[in-house]
């Protein structure tokens, strides 16, 4: 796991039965090729992951991020 947290911006938070769960987001707007790492507009599609971050006071904390993958075509 190689992400900067620098680069995530916290969206929303919700607790489940198992801690709290917190929803980040890329801070950058503009998809990058998966392929080649060129900025791209179109052809990407998102999928969730979460993974566990540390617990906080006890708590099981988790971020759950919002895969956005791009293909230029290229
Ligand atoms: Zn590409």
């Amino acid at each position: 796991m190689l992400l900067s947290i620098q680069d995530l911006a916290v969206r929303n938070f919700h607790f489940d039965a198992t801690g709290l769960v917190v929803d980040v987001a890329p801070t950058w707007s503009i998809p990058r090729c998966g392929e080649c790492g060129a900025k791209c507009r179109s052809g990407h599609d998102s999928r969730s992951r979460r993974w566990r971050h540390h617990d906080l006071a006890g708590m099981t904390l988790r971020l759950r991020y919002r895969i956005r993958r791009a293909y230029c075509g290229a």
